[in-house]
């Protein structure tokens, strides 16, 4: 199945006055802040307009701006696609206005997902289980599955409902949902899904999807260990049943999450290739 990820598309707008011919340098500036993610300013200064991120999250985003422009040029080729991983703020791009006499001006179009643009999986890291130690659970779907994993690198494990999901590697917890209460097998509540991401290290994000209403025990910004609960599982969202689905991914040029097949520790060996229909403990 497909989730959907959250894209944010807002504009605005700035048609500014002819400015003053002879360059003075009054400047003047302009912010916006999104979704407590970022804020951009633009600084005016002359015939020159600088554009400005402050990223708010301490985790990375992937912002793609796009640019509807006047009378104006751009120093860089739009979009502009890339991901901010510092803290603090960073110069995007610059705009100039062509003909200081003619009227002039820039709308954004501005779209967003946490997570880094095409992080680079670390292939050697084996995951854990997403459940407890004493806990067995049958693969009910493994990558590419025909029922809703085509195209996908994903695992499904049939788990009753309110079992304790585990992290099945270190990481930071960078998105959470659990206000959702929907489940069933129809398309329409492919949005409806409870889930916890976990940003691992190598810059990939672990997603624990179909979490139970409240269910979820981390907040954003908690680091977890491996094996440390994270939250219980549910039926919310697009599902046949109580189950977990569980994806590593990274975010690609079009904001979107490109699954990565990975290795898991099971029944006592490393690299186990889990196969749908098979039961499996650690
Ligand atoms: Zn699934």
């Amino acid at each position: 199945m497909r989730f959907v990820i959250f894209i944010f598309g807002l504009i605005w707008q700035v048609f500014g006055p002819i400015p003053n011919a002879d360059h003075s340098t009054e400047i003047a500036a302009r912010e916006e802040c999104y979704d407590d993610t970022f804020c951009i300013e633009s600084i005016q200064d002359g015939d020159k307009v600088n554009l400005v991120i402050s990223k708010l999250i301490p985790w990375d985003f992937t912002l793609l701006i796009n640019l509807r422009l006047e009378n104006m040029v751009a120093d860089r080729k739009l979009p502009l696609i890339r991901s901010f991983t510092a803290r603090g703020k960073e110069s995007v791009l610059n705009l100039r206005i062509a003909e200081p006499n003619r009227k002039w001006g820039y709308r954004f179009d501005l779209k967003w997902v946490v997570g880094l643009l095409d992080a680079q999986h670390d292939d050697q890291y084996v995951y854990s289980l997403p459940f407890g130690r004493n806990k067995s659970f049958m693969v009910s779907q493994t990558y590419n599955g025909l029922a809703s994993h085509e195209g996908k690198n994903a695992i499904d494990w049939d788990m009753p409902r309110g079992t304790g999901v585990r992290a099945a590697r270190d990481g930071i917890v960078v998105e959470i949902e659990e206000s959702r209460f929907q489940g069933g097998l129809d398309p329409a509540l492919i949005s409806e899904a409870n889930y916890v991401r976990i940003r691992h290290s190598d810059g990939t994000i672990g997603n624990y999807v179909h979490l139970m209403p409240n269910g979820v025990r981390v907040y954003k910004g908690d680091r977890v260990r491996r094996g440390e609960l994270i939250a219980y599982s549910g039926d919310t969202g697009y599902s046949s049943g109580p189950h977990l689905h569980f994806e590593v991914f990274t975010i690609t040029g079009a904001l979107q999450h490109r699954t990565i097949p990975v290795r898991f520790r099971a029944n006592g060996r490393n690299g186990a290739q889990l196969e749908e229909g098979q039961v499996y403990g650690h």
